[in-house]
């Protein structure tokens, strides 16, 4: 059979309530007559300001038209593209496109309801999308503290202490100025997570080196957000 947008609707609403407990929202579905795939789950990527995926929105089911399948693999090229999606709504990692995570959940569908879902023969959603989501970044907020005798020193906040410290820093040290910055760089996991007022020797070379890739952020007491 020939993909239609109404066999497509029936398939994924009957397999989001028997394989994903209904939680799918419903989707636009997109008919195309691509041959080099089957099945392409689209979404775009909301990003923080350190640059890490947030969450997705804006889905796209779409399916070729441009086969002809028995029925139950079309309905296997749905069930693997609400893989994808699930994996993207609720913004799980995995180690690649078709990784650990996507991996277990076809394995679980296809023992549970005889299925044969396979990870061959479809369109993959961006590999940067996935990518991003395998690795966990530690997110950093950064103090750098300019002392009056022109040495620097840095405080790796722990963000629900931003604005305690904002407050404190100048109390307990004699510096002249404070400048924040977001990072996601290894380098900064070696620093303890300040929840007192405590400020780190740091080599210019290193500070340079490592804040180069980093996000300058306003901080005013009450908000921290980029400049
Ligand atoms: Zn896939």
């Amino acid at each position: 059979m020939i993909a239609t947008v109404q066999f497509v609707r029936t398939t994924f609403d009957r397999f989001n309530a028997l394989c994903f407990e209904g939680v799918l929202p419903s989707v636009p579905i997109v008919l195309t007559k691509a041959g080099t795939f089957l099945g392409k789950m689209e979404y775009k990527s909301r990003r923080d300001f350190f640059g890490i995926i947030s969450s997705h929105y804006d889905f796209r089911l779409k399916i070729s038209t441009g086969f002809d399948l028995p029925q139950e693999e079309l309905e296997d090229v749905v069930i693997h593209e609400m893989i994808h999606y699930y994996i993207a709504y609720r913004n799980l990692s995995d180690t690649s496109v078709h990784g650990e995570t996507f991996r277990r959940i076809m394995e679980t569908v296809n023992q549970k309801y005889d299925r044969h879902i396979t990870v061959r023969h479809h369109g993959d959603p961006k590999q940067n999308l996935v990518r991003d989501g395998s690795v966990q970044y530690r997110k950093h907020y950064l103090c750098v503290s300019t002392f009056s005798n022109g040495n620097r020193g840095i405080t790796v906040c722990a963000s629900t202490k931003i604005f305690e410290l904002y407050r404190l820093l100048p109390k307990y040290y004699r510096i002249s100025k404070m400048e924040w910055y977001g990072s996601i760089d290894p380098f900064f996991n070696r620093f303890p997570r300040a929840n007192t007022p405590k400020i780190y020797k740091i080599t210019e070379e290193e500070l340079s080196e490592h804040l180069r890739d980093s996000i300058p952020l306003k901080c005013d007491g009450h908000t921290i957000g980029p400049v």
